[in-house]
């Protein structure tokens, strides 16, 4: 089946926001007070025929942006999984009435 993790990894990620130490021996965060917030992508990549995960950064004033752009292909994803299992179901009807005869099933679908 089509699904964005194939096509468009990223897509299929998470944003979570973190608290991060910058590394620098005298600052703060040394000591315990982090900076936050910083906001990372992690999504799972195929490499090798295995998922990966991955994390990249994603500058603050993407986060919105890239939020509604995975909140929306998560809806479309979840609408195409409808129609296929309405399909399927479908099928499932037209092969019964194929079996027993009964046709007034299928006049019901029209
Ligand atoms: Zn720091």
């Amino acid at each position: 089946m089509y699904s964005v993790r194939y096509k468009d990894p990223k897509l299929a990620g998470v944003i979570i926001k973190e608290a991060v130490k910058c590394g620098k021996p005298n600052c703060r965060c040394a000591g315990g007070r982090l900076h936050k917030w910083y906001y990372y992508l992690y999504y799972r990549e195929l490499v090798n025929e295995g998922w990966k995960l991955k994390k990249e950064y994603v500058p603050r004033n993407k986060v919105k942006y890239m939020r509604r752009k995975i909140n929306r292909i998560k809806g479309e994803e979840k609408h195409l999984k409808l129609e296929l299992q309405r399909n399927i179901l479908f099928l499932k009807i037209v092969k019964y009435c194929l079996r027993t005869g009964e046709t007034d099933l299928l006049e019901e679908l029209k």
